[in-house]
């Protein structure tokens, strides 16, 4: 269980890496992405990344 950042619609503002509790987030190319390995969805509570990210559908379930 993971969720993946939509390269194509993230604008790179990074706001999200610093929000992850597992450092699962970082750059890559011209776009974030999440290492799926390490995200946990937040162990059940309101994802956090996606609580910040300012663009629609761009974090979404892997
Ligand atoms: S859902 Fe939680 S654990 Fe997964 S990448 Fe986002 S902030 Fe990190
Ligand atoms: S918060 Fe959203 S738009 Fe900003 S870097 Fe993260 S995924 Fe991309």
């Amino acid at each position: 269980m993971a969720l993946k950042i939509i390269a194509s619609t993230c604008s790179a503002c990074g706001a999200c890496e610093f929000e992850c509790p597992n450092a699962a987030i970082s750059m890559k190319g011209s776009a974030y992405a999440i290492k799926a390995s390490a995200c946990t969805e937040c162990d059940g509570d309101a994802p956090k990344c996606r609580a910040v990210c300012p663009v629609d559908d761009c974090i979404v379930q892997a």
